[in-house]
């Protein structure tokens, strides 16, 4: 059973009377342990596939199925706990919140999940330590470098231990040097924590961390490339 499946996805825009589709019948099926990063141009549809990927929306038309379950028929609230259940999303605009310091960013996915407040914090400890940022706890992201702010935001995705690891440009906002380290590290939580990891870019150099690449272009699939590791380019 593929735990994210899409049939027939569309997603069409509203813009008064005017309609635009940003997807055009998608077909996929992501499966438990992969790689994948989802490729294409601006504009070619890859955010709007991220929220579909990410329940943070549901299509105009097909279904999208987390874990066998099509979300069209959700509620928000459901939506929401599958969601904090299955998913740690991680954005190239970081989005942490600027006035909680480091350690309450990761501490805030737990308020809903973990009660035991001591325990909350230890657990933000060692996502802490793992992402190298032990020594931040108490800095504002305004206070981090931005791949500090990264990790800050890997550390959160992390913090309720989702299998899937949902990221959007990841490495958009930072330099090459730094954006390695980022996605070295997303490559450990495949390879010994086997997550399943989601990337959606425009960036045709982080395809040598895929098992498979999806290539979109216009809201159509293109094609679809299963990869060994590390296998050179072209
Ligand atoms: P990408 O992330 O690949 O740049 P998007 O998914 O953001 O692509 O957008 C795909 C297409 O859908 C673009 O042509 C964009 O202009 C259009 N689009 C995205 N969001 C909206 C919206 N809310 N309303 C109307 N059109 C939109
Ligand atoms: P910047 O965003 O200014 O480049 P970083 O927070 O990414 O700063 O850290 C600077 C460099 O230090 C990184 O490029 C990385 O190579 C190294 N580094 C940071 N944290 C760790 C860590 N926990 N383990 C190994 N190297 C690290």
């Amino acid at each position: 059973e593929p735990l994210i499946k899409l049939t027939n996805v569309w997603k069409i825009y509203q813009m008064g009377e005017v309609e635009f589709a940003a997807l055009k019948g998608i077909n996929l099926e992501i499966y438990e342990g992969e790689f994948l990063i989802i490729l294409g141009p601006s504009g070619s549809g890859k955010s709007t596939m991220m929220n579909l990927l990410g329940c943070l929306d549901i299509p105009s038309k097909g279904t999208v199925c987390l874990n066998s379950k099509d979300i069209s028929e959700l509620d928000e609230s459901e939506l929401a706990i599958i969601r904090g259940q299955m998913i740690g999303f991680i954005f190239q605009s970081f989005n942490l919140l600027s006035t909680l310091s480091t350690e309450e960013n990761v501490l805030l996915p737990m308020e809903f999940q973990e009660d035991d407040r001591q325990m909350a914090r230890q657990k933000a400890s060692y996502l802490l330590d793992i992402v190298g940022l032990s020594n931040k706890k108490g800095n504002l992201p305004s206070q981090l470098s931005g791949g500090q702010k990264q990790r800050v935001a890997i550390a959160r995705s992390l913090a309720v231990n989702p299998p899937i690891i949902l990221a959007d440009e990841p490495t958009g906002n930072l330099d090459s040097k730094t954006g390695d380290y980022i996605l070295d590290f997303l490559d450990g939580l495949h390879q010994r924590d086997g997550k399943t990891i989601i990337i959606v870019t425009h960036d045709i150099e982080l395809v040598r961390y895929a098992t498979r690449v999806v290539y979109i272009r216009d809201g159509e699939i293109e094609k679809i490339e299963t990869r060994s590791k590390n296998e050179p380019d072209m």
